[in-house]
């Protein structure tokens, strides 16, 4: 490996550390970050940790217009060892420079993106929650920093990496949500950015997540913006439906985001000889599906819930159950798996989990 160079300024005013215990989802933060900058023909340079502290930038930069920015999502776990583990992170950095390549940012060191992401964990490691369920979420992101209103790509970026400690996803277990299938907004097109992790995308999805909410659904399940047909994926995760026995996922189209769950559980199944297909899928075939009495489960998969299972499903009027609303027996293997895995409690098969140093 290559020698990196991360300059490291230590907080010398470290923040009250959360009860572990009563966490939730990403609004407490570590002492420190990571942030590195580029310049167009200098490339990125000026790696280092710095107190966690907010970031100051021109009104004109680009991100604030034009929304040229990615972003991952992974999670740190503490084992029962204290030792700390992640899960498929290279997976991230190498989608990180699909996202990247998609949005014209350039790409980055996916080793040193890496190096510099265990950094930081080493540095903050106090803050890796050891409660059961609960983890370090990990965002690293990069934006658009020139100062410019005109629309090109940026001549300058920054690469930030910030810390979260969250609480266990599911409080009493897993819980099936309701889903209203989306007839009418698209999340993203073949062509569009679907496949990216960018901002834009999610922007694009609130105005349905927040009508369906009201409705009293808690996601929605995204249908394809050409047809309107065919399923995509439900709220911000992948999908998964086992019918008569067989598992199917939505096939890669181009607007779906590749998730690094749903790489695992498809995985996962061909690992257990469980039958599992990529393909395209119509709601049409879905609810055909459950009136033949053979829609056994329906789950989505991200790294945030890991699994959540679908328990009902709305569409043009008329509202199934799955699974009579319960967790199905798959959905709750594959969540134990999983979670198994990544918490270092289970073995880890294929070599999944990466095992942070703090000396
Ligand atoms: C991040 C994301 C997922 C899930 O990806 P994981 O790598 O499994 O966390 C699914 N769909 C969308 C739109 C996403 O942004």
């Amino acid at each position: 490996m290559k020698e990196y160079q991360i300059d490291v300024q230590l907080s010398s005013n470290l923040k009250e550390k959360p009860a572990f215990d009563q966490l939730s989802f990403g609004t407490v933060f570590t002492d420190h970050m990571f942030i590195m900058d580029y310049t167009e023909g200098m490339g990125w340079h000026d790696a280092r940790i710095v107190p966690y502290q907010p970031i100051s930038l021109d009104p004109s930069a680009i991100i604030f217009h034009y929304g040229q920015t990615v972003f991952e999502g992974l999670k740190a776990y503490n084992t029962k060892d204290n030792e700390i583990l992640l899960f498929r992170p290279d997976e991230n950095m190498k989608r990180l420079n699909r996202s990247n390549k998609r949005l014209v940012i350039p790409e980055i060191d996916e080793d040193f993106a890496l190096y510099a992401l265990k950094k930081l964990i080493a540095v903050d490691k106090d803050w890796v929650p050891s409660v059961e369920g609960t983890s370090l979420y990990v965002r690293p992101f990069i934006f658009a920093t020139e100062p410019y209103l005109g629309v090109r790509p940026s001549a300058q970026y920054s690469f930030v990496i910030i810390l979260s400690p969250v609480g266990a996803y599911y409080k009493e277990g897993i819980n099936p949500v309701k889903i209203a299938v989306e007839g009418d907004f698209v999340r993203a097109v073949k062509g569009g950015t679907g496949n990216a992790k960018t901002a834009g995308n999610y922007a694009a999805s609130l105005k349905a997540q927040h009508d369906a909410e009201k409705q009293g659904y808690s996601q929605v399940l995204w249908l394809d913006g050409r047809e309107n047909k065919y399923i995509e994926e439900v709220g911000s995760m992948n999908v998964f439906f086992k019918i008569d026995g067989e598992v199917v996922t939505p096939e890669l189209n181009g607007s779906i985001l590749e998730g690094i769950t749903r790489k695992s559980v498809i995985e996962l199944l061909q690992y257990w000889n469980i039958p599992v297909v990529e393909r395209k899928i119509s709601i049409e075939e879905l609810f055909a599906a459950h009136h033949e009495g053979k829609l056994e489960e329906a789950f989505g998969t991200g790294t945030a819930a890991v699994i959540s299972p679908i328990g009902e499903l709305s569409w043009n009027g008329e509202k199934i159950t799955v699974n009579n609303l319960e967790t199905g027996p798959l959905a709750k293997k594959i969540y134990d798996s999983l979670t198994g895995i990544q918490t270092g409690v289970a073995e880890d098969p294929f070599g999944w989990r990466v095992v942070v140093e703090t000396e």
